[in-house]
């Protein structure tokens, strides 16, 4: 069997002339402001459309009120379907939300929204891990919120608009799956169309044309990390987010790794220093010797 040159993507997403905020029904989300569309391809520039992906995430990781609100809620995993049952952190609480709204609508200005297609699940950051051991979830048997969810989610199909709390967990999970690890699974491919290419080649291509901004990201970190071997990292010294060439890689320039050495190395000598002084004190004084 001839082996697929499976190679090509390209995308046609989405994107409105501008997105605001608007509250129905205790839910906040992000609407598009007229129904003009244009759709443009976010696979032109893979590496901005990584990095802001993971930057928009990092803004929702950071923020302790909304990781503080779903765990005192007992949200296990991180369901957007949760907000409808325990009410929607980002209507109840919008002063406290504020980064991650900013964060959520200059992402949505620059690259459209995903559609809304089912419940979004995803967990904490690490750093959440001990709190989350104490979490035990109660049984309920209350399921009147997932309809209230799904006749959200049929209404938002024809409008365009998508939840906060639903853009928020996408690009968290982003996030958490390329900076801290978690494993995501297999994702599925939503509203494409397959062409196989095989006029003149020997090698039939396959490609496809994508219309879902959350499938394109998948595609895109797929076409960077498996495909030519790049990775998306943080910076152990300055926290920037840059696409590394190495997946080993742990700083943007070496400059930081110059720094971030040199800083070991000034708090290492700190603590021989201490720990010489320490021993020194603990001597006993020289006249009873
Ligand atoms: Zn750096």
């Amino acid at each position: 069997m001839p082996t697929l040159n499976f190679t090509h993507f390209s995308g046609a997403v989405p994107r409105y002339g501008g997105y605001s905020l608007e509250q129905t029904d205790g839910i906040l989300y992000l609407v598009p402001d007229t129904l003009a569309v244009r759709r443009y391809d976010p696979f032109e520039d893979i590496d901005g459309l990584l990095l802001e992906v993971v930057k928009a995430g990092a803004i929702v990781a950071a923020c302790e009120p909304f990781l503080d609100y779903c765990l005192s809620h007992k949200m296990l995993p991180l369901r957007d379907v949760e907000f409808w049952r325990q009410g929607d952190f980002f209507a109840a609480r919008p002063k406290e939300a504020r980064p991650i709204l900013d964060a959520l609508l200059a992402f949505a200005g620059r690259y459209g929204l995903p559609i809304w297609e089912g419940i979004v699940t995803t967990t904490y950051p690490a750093r959440c891990a001990q709190r989350l051991m104490a979490l035990c979830q109660d049984g309920n048997d209350d399921t009147a919120y997932m309809m209230r969810y799904e006749a959200a989610r049929r209404a938002c199909q024809s409008s365009g608009a998508v939840p906060v709390c639903t853009l928020a967990l996408t690009l968290l999970d982003f996030y958490l799956q390329w900076i801290e690890g978690l494993d995501g699974g297999f994702f599925p491919i939503r509203h494409a169309d397959w062409l196989m290419a095989y006029g003149q080649e020997k090698t039939p291509r396959l490609t496809a044309q994508v219309y879902d901004l959350t499938t394109c990201i998948n595609l895109a970190y797929a076409v960077l990390t498996a495909g030519q071997g790049k990775a998306v990292r943080q910076c152990k010294h300055c926290g920037t987010f840059f696409i590394a060439e190495d997946r080993r890689a742990e700083y943007c320039s070496p400059r930081c790794r110059g720094a971030y050495n040199s800083k070991m190395t000034r708090k290492r000598a700190k603590e021989r220093k201490e720990k010489a002084g320490e021993n020194l004190t603990c001597l006993p004084p020289s006249d009873t010797i």
